[in-house]
């Protein structure tokens, strides 16, 4: 795709991993390999490791790994043709590109961008100045704006006129057309997008300008907000307003809080939470998940969590699942907004982040908050219904856990509620049962996505909600890896010490043979990723932690040892067979002869001679039977 192989080959032989990453952590030298603090997570010990010449990186504390591109695209957030050009502009190298379009698309977007910029600057000054702005200003004043932040967000006012902007910008009408700037009207004139109405510019996460939010004023008609129409820059699904800002406290911090507006954003930065987003006009995507997921693993929402619909739910919960992500919803204060409580209550703002309940909890609890308890009839309803939400999760020790407290609140015994499915009785006069139920008690809520562009309302906000995750990933070093992962890393290190000894019939684990397998088939570990990669990421990933830890073990007790555990495997198969067999008794033989030579392996004296006669034995058999 786009740069052709053997360029991209040469950047990557002719970069220095250890320089590239050294711009952004400090790594000292351990024997072969360097160490430092992770730069993707938060993290007090160095998990972080850098294999120079094989050049990869691996974190033991949250899984980030890869070559010196991956590690580029990660960290400034760049595409892979972004991170193979800035890498080839350093070493010198001038790119080739497999298709000619390349150049032009990236010519394109260069102009689209630009007009976009331009636009931005012009609304912008707009506000600042122009008389016609004055009720603009007022009202962002009235949402808690001062001048600097309207100058640090770049606010704009786009005036009543219909073509002032395109006729102030003079920029080619395919241009201003395809930057959703505006479009041609009835008699071929470029008409502007947005009139009257107060825009918030929207950058990419890289911080280019990409379009705009724009909010009608209070009193005047048409949708509250109106948002740029998607373009070769503007892809409203993975678009998230404010990540250009928030992204490096969202790293930090491993969380991201998604809210509804863009004064919400602007509010919570200045309430000192800086890692807000909101999603510019749509609900909340699984593109926007792909895309905070790989900045964070916890997703607070900081809106109302039923207001996308019972189908929000199992989304929520297949993504938590795909993702490995936790989502938590913050309650908030009387169903005021962030932007709001950023002005009255700042502190507010942090707590109901920090005191954010993971999402099922958080919808329990209102289903039980709005459940009256006064007799035997409600407390079964109020039991019924909240297990019909408890019983969307899809982790049945999950459920058993909520299972519990619903029985203590509603006073039944829980071996009556545990065996049965549940379903929400359906409220009168509601589309959609389960949600409406749990929304009795906020008010109406939408059972549908929101549509475009008028889904929220700031003056009127619904209730709000946050998510927190209960613990921090866990290491990725498990406590002591087995023999076959220790052969693996003396074959990464020291190979020529193992590998006259090592077979594919000494190795069990899918991950592990598929690992063996590329590295006997390639002569570096990172062409052994590759390869591996294709079809067995597990493999891949195994590989590349291997390829940052170094060994000091002794090659005859790694291969002691992966024999014992091979041998001991093949004689759980044996008895197994034994009780099967026609001739038990051959098989009977086979056992007790195995049975003495893994004893002899154990012992020092015969170690040597038992290995042998293992080792022959072992990968002397079938592989299916191994
Ligand atoms: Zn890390």
């Amino acid at each position: 795709m786009g740069i052709q192989d053997d360029d991209i080959a040469s950047v990557r032989a002719a970069t220095d991993i250890v320089a590239v990453i050294s711009e952004h952590v400090a790594l000292k030298r351990v024997g072969r390999r360097w160490t430092g603090l992770c730069p993707f997570h938060s993290e007090k010990s160095g998990s972080f490791s850098v294999n120079a010449e094989e050049k990869l990186y691996y974190c033991f504390g949250c899984g980030a790994k890869g070559d010196v591109i991956t590690f580029v695209r990660e960290i400034e957030h760049l595409d892979f043709v972004g991170a193979v050009e800035k890498l080839a502009a350093t070493a010198g190298i001038t790119l080739r590109y497999d298709d000619e379009n390349q150049n032009e698309g990236r010519k394109k977007r260069a102009k689209l961008l630009d007009a976009v910029g331009k636009a931005v600057e012009w609304y912008h000054e707009r506000l600042l100045s122009a008389k016609d702005a004055a009720p603009a200003r007022g009202y962002l004043r009235s949402r808690g704006l001062t001048g600097d932040d309207v100058r640090a967000y770049k606010v704009g006012w786009a005036p009543e006129g219909w073509d002032e902007l395109a006729r102030a910008l003079k920029v080619p009408n395919d241009v201003f057309v395809e930057a959703g700037l505006g479009f041609m009207n009835s008699r071929g004139r470029p008409t502007d997008a947005f009139r009257g109405r107060v825009l918030f510019p929207i950058f990419d996460v890289s911080g280019d300008p990409v379009g705009f939010g724009g909010r009608i004023m209070p009193g005047n008609d048409g949708a509250k907000y109106k948002n740029s129409v998607d373009s070769a820059i503007y892809n409203k699904s993975r678009l998230l307003y404010g990540l250009n800002w928030s992204k490096a406290d969202i790293v930090r911090a491993d969380e991201a809080i998604v809210c509804e507006g863009y004064t919400d954003v602007i509010g919570f930065a200045k309430a000192g939470v800086p890692r807000a987003v909101a999603t510019c006009g749509t609900a909340l995507t699984e593109e926007h998940v792909k895309v905070l997921r790989s900045f964070a693993r916890r997703v607070v929402l900081a809106f109302d969590a039923d207001a996308a619909g019972q189908n929000a739910a199992e989304r929520v919960y297949a993504w938590e699942r795909q993702y490995d992500l936790d989502v938590a919803v913050a309650a908030f204060p009387g169903g005021v907004d962030p932007a709001e409580l950023a002005q009255t209550d700042p502190g507010a703002l942090a707590t109901a982040v920090a005191e954010a309940k993971p999402f099922l909890k958080f919808r329990l609890d209102r289903v039980l908050a709005a459940a009256p308890l006064d007799t035997p009839e409600q407390r079964v309803r109020a039991a019924e219904s909240a297990m019909a939400v408890v019983q969307e999760h899809p982790s049945d020790l999950v459920q058993d856990q909520y299972l519990l407290e619903v029985a203590a609140h509603c006073r039944i015994d829980p071996d009556q509620l545990r065996g049965r499915r549940f379903t929400a009785p359906v409220v009168p006069g509601a589309k959609g049962g389960k949600a409406k139920l749990a929304a009795r008690r906020n008010g109406p809520t939408n059972d549908e996505p929101p549509p475009s562009d008028e889904w929220y309302d700031d003056d009127q906000p619904p209730p709000r909600g946050t998510l927190v995750r209960p613990d921090r990933p866990r290491s990725r070093r498990p406590a002591r890896d087995t023999a076959e992962t220790e052969a693996l890393r003396l074959y990464v290190w020291r190979r020529d010490e193992i590998d006259p000894w090592l077979d594919e019939a000494l190795f069990r684990d899918p991950a592990s043979l598929a690992a063996y397998r590329a590295l006997v088939a390639t002569s570096s570990v990172a062409d052994a990723v590759a390869m591996a990669g294709a079809d067995d990421p597990e493999a891949a990933d195994l590989l590349q932690r291997l390829a940052v830890e170094e060994t000091e073990a002794d090659a005859h007790d790694v291969l002691t040892r992966l024999v014992d555990e091979a041998a001991t495997s093949a004689m759980a198969g044996l008895k197994a067979e034994a009780r099967v067999a026609d001739d038990p008794f051959a098989v009977g033989e086979a056992i007790a002869w195995l049975n003495l030579r893994i004893m002899e392996l154990r012992e020092p004296d015969t170690n040597e001679e038992s290995l042998g006669q293992l080792l022959g034995w072992l990968t002397g058999r079938p592989e299916e039977e191994a």
